[in-house]
C-alpha cells in the first residue's frame, strides 16, 4: 500500500558522504560510500511504500555509477539531475521534473517533502515551491545555520535514520488531514448551542 506522503531526497552528504567520493579527470563521481544508516534508511522507506524521488545537482553518470554500485537505484521513482535539466537547486523546475514525472499537481504541494543537507539549494528551494523542508544537519563539510529566512528548515533531524521516524509522522498527519477533508459527512458536529466549542 503506497504512503500519502511524497519524498524528495537530496544524494551529496545526504545519503552519499562527500569525503569518500573518488572522480574521474572529468569529475564524475566513480565510487562513493553512503553514510551510516542510509542504505537501511533509504530501503526501509521504498519497502513501507514510500515514493521516493532523487532531486540533486550532479550529472547523470555520478548519480548512475553511485546508486548502481550501492545497489540503490531501484528505490527512486523519479529522478531530477541538474545535469539533465540545465539547472541546479533552488531552481523551481528541479522540483517541478520531479513532480511531473510523479504525476503530481499543484494541490499535491502539501504532501511533499524535500530532504536535504544543503540550506541554500534543498531548503531554499524547498521553501519557496511551498513543500516541506527537512534539513539533514549530519555534515561538517556545510554551513547548517540559516542566514535568512527562506533557508530555515521545516524540520531538522542529525542522521538519516532519524527520518523514519519522522516521516512517519507526517505520513499520518497528511493521512489523516485527508480524511477530514474528503469525508463527505462531518466526522463530528459542533454542538449548536456551544458554538464558542470546538
Ligand atoms: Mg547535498
Amino acid at each position: 500500500m503506497n504512503k500519502e506522503l511524497i519524498i524528495f531526497i537530496d544524494s551529496g552528504d545526504t545519503l552519499i558522504d562527500e569525503s569518500t567520493e573518488i572522480k574521474d579527470s572529468d569529475g564524475t563521481v566513480l565510487h562513493s560510500q553512503m553514510i551510516e544508516g542510509a542504505r537501511e534508511t533509504l530501503v526501509t522507506l521504498y519497502e513501507s511504500g514510500y515514493t521516493i524521488a532523487l532531486v540533486a545537482d550532479g550529472t547523470k553518470q555520478s548519480f548512475d555509477n553511485i546508486y548502481n554500485e550501492n545497489g540503490l537505484d531501484y528505490c527512486f521513482k523519479a529522478k531530477a539531475i541538474s545535469g539533465e535539466l540545465g539547472k541546479e537547486k533552488p531552481a523551481p523546475i528541479m522540483f517541478q521534473h520531479a513532480m511531473e514525472q510523479l504525476g503530481l499537481t499543484e494541490k499535491d504541494k502539501s504532501r511533499i517533502v524535500m530532504i536535504g543537507n544543503n540550506l541554500e539549494r534543498d531548503i531554499v528551494g524547498a521553501n519557496r515551491m511551498g513543500i516541506t523542508s527537512i534539513l539533514i544537519s549530519y555534515s561538517p563539510r556545510y554551513v547548517m545555520q540559516p542566514k535568512c529566512e527562506e533557508e530555515i528548515p521545516d524540520y531538522v533531524v542529525s542522521k538519516p535514520i532519524e527520518l523514519l521516524g519522522l516521516l512517519e509522522q507526517l505520513n499520518l498527519q497528511v493521512k489523516n488531514r485527508k480524511i477530514l477533508t474528503n469525508s463527505d459527512t462531518p466526522l463530528y458536529r459542533k454542538p449548536s448551542n456551544k458554538s464558542t466549542e470546538v
